[in-house]
């Protein structure tokens, strides 16, 4: 593991994720006194601002999107915050960037920019002793539309940073549930004995949205479902579910488990994928425009998509793992939900013994759910009537005093700590990568076009048919 970082530079410092995100975690760190206190930020972007004026910018991003009771005395934080005007296009203002930076400093680079802005800023960081031994650097997704233009932006890295300098955002990760998916495994005896095609029918993966376009139009037109949300956040999802124990929490020990999932994902058959876009519907208990009412023009662009995926390795033979995400959907939810086998044998004539479900939220609530078959209390002559109750650990609950936190908080944190366990290693984005140009693959050979669904509701009714053929509800 590299040092400490005693400088974090924010490339992109006026912009949305920096607002929203970067800017109010950074604050509720140092409110927390987790950030040592001699870490410097010098924030950068083209536009033109003194020191104060990006003070005064930050200070409104983090009263605008970081609650009242997280910000502690915002003005410590504030002193920290420097800027530095610069296109990262043109040469001029990387010495200057330097000269704040000063000598032997171990400096943490974020670039919260788009991604065809990485190849010219790692240049000029180059060209002024900002890239060297020193230097880490962090990037934002999308890293790249499919796997040839994703090695483009990992080899312009790599000029500069070698691998353990590089630290590859899925902020999916930074999730208090996603780590705790690993506790729940590795810190019980309980699951890990089941946690195999001999115990499990199949698992669901659910990331549902209820929003639409929202600002990311021109970006979401390119990508699309499987390559906003698939790719990355949900694939990630599944590695961690799926992986082999590590033999440490260590960033290689973790991420040699990851990739072996990755890689032992199936090629995609098209019949089993199902894709959608949304046309207007009732959301939120008010009628919204459909996908190309919003984008104001016809698309392809998948806003919905569903996989019956498969991982050809020991453990998981057999096991269909149904994945689907989307937008405008009926509800905000993102969670795994495990479907235990049935008993071998049932010694309870007439009654129903429904298979254990252990169900995993992630958001909108941090909770896990593992449900459980019990008698129902009473005294029957014809034999116990059974029930299925739900054994309930609601995270808010069980920590009370502990506030939820911006996953992005975590990452930051280990970025300038220089962890990068919870970072994605570039042989795990170019699996997921593969993987995913292969569907797509699929889908052009066979001249695939979404199918249309009412937003409000769970998606195409084919996305309901995939996982029926297979005697599969999809949770709700
Ligand atoms: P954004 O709002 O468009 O901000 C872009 C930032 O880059 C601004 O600070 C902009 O500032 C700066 N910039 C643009 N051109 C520049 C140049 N030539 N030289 C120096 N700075 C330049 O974008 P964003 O939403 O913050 O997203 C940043 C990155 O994170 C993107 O790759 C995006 O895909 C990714 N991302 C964003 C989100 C999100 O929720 N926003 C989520 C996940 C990933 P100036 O105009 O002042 O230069």
């Amino acid at each position: 593991m590299i040092g400490k970082a005693d400088t974090l530079i924010l490339f992109g410092a006026t912009g949305d994720l920096a607002q929203r995100m970067l800017l109010p975690s950074l604050c509720a760190l140092d409110a927390d006194e987790l950030l040592h206190p001699d870490l410097r930020i010098i924030g950068t972007a083209r536009s033109a601002m003194e020191v104060q004026e990006f003070r005064n910018f930050a200070r409104a991003a983090i009263e605008k999107h970081l609650p009242d009771h997280r910000r502690g005395g915002m003005a410590d934080f504030l002193n920290r915050l420097s800027y530095q005007t610069l296109d990262v296009t043109k040469p001029e203002g990387y010495a200057e960037l330097a000269e704040k930076v000063g000598a032997d400093k171990q400096v943490a680079i974020f670039l919260s920019t788009a991604p065809s802005l990485f190849q010219p800023t790692i240049k000029g960081l180059a060209s002024n002793g900002l890239a060297d031994e020193n230097s880490r650097i962090c990037l934002e997704k999308p890293l790249g539309t499919d796997l040839e233009s994703s090695c483009a932006i990992n080899d312009a890295v790599a000029s500069a940073f070698s691998e353990d300098r590089i630290f590859r955002i899925d902020h999916y990760l930074g999730k208090e549930t996603v780590q705790n998916l690993i506790a729940l495994r590795f810190a019980n005896i309980l699951f890990e004995p089941l946690w195999n095609a001999q115990h499990i029918e199949h698992v669901q993966i659910t990331v549902a949205e209820t929003v639409g376009l929202e600002s990311r139009v021109s970006f979401y037109d390119d990508a699309g479902a499987l390559r906003d949300m698939v790719q990355n956040h949900m694939l990630q999802l599944l590695a961690l579910f799926a992986m082999e124990p590590p033999t440490d929490f260590n960033p290689t020990a973790v991420r040699d488990e990851k990739v072996k999932v990755l890689r032992s994902l199936r090629a995609i058959d098209a019949k089993e994928t199902v894709t959608g876009q949304y046309r207007s519907g009732a959301s939120g208990g008010e009628i919204v425009p459909g996908y190309d009412e919003e984008l104001g023009k016809d698309s392809d662009t998948e806003t919905f998509v569903a996989i019956k995926a498969h991982l050809d390795n020991w453990r998981w033979k057999g096991v269909p793992f149904y994945m689907r995400t989307g937008k405008r959907l009926h509800e905000r939810v993102s969670e795994i939900v495990v479907h235990f086998r049935c008993i071998p044998h049932s010694i309870f004539p007439g009654a129903k013994v429904v298979p254990n479900k252990l169900v995993i939220g992630i958001q909108p609530e941090e909770d896990i759910t593992l449900s459980l078959m019990t008698k129902v209390p009473g005294i029957e002559q014809d034999g116990m009537t059974l029930r299925e109750v739900p054994l309930n650990i609601a995270m808010p609950d069980a920590f009370t005093g502990k506030h939820k936190r911006i996953a992005y908080e975590r990452l930051l944190l280990d970025l300038v700590a220089g962890d990068q366990t919870l970072f994605v290693r570039r042989d795990e984005v170019e699996a997921q990568w593969n993987w995913v140009d292969g569907i797509r693959a699929t889908w052009e050979k066979e001249g695939l076009t979404p199918k249309t669904y009412n937003a409000g509701s769970w998606g195409p009714s084919a996305a309901i048919a995939l996982a029926e053929r297979d005697g599969v509800t999809w949770h709700e």
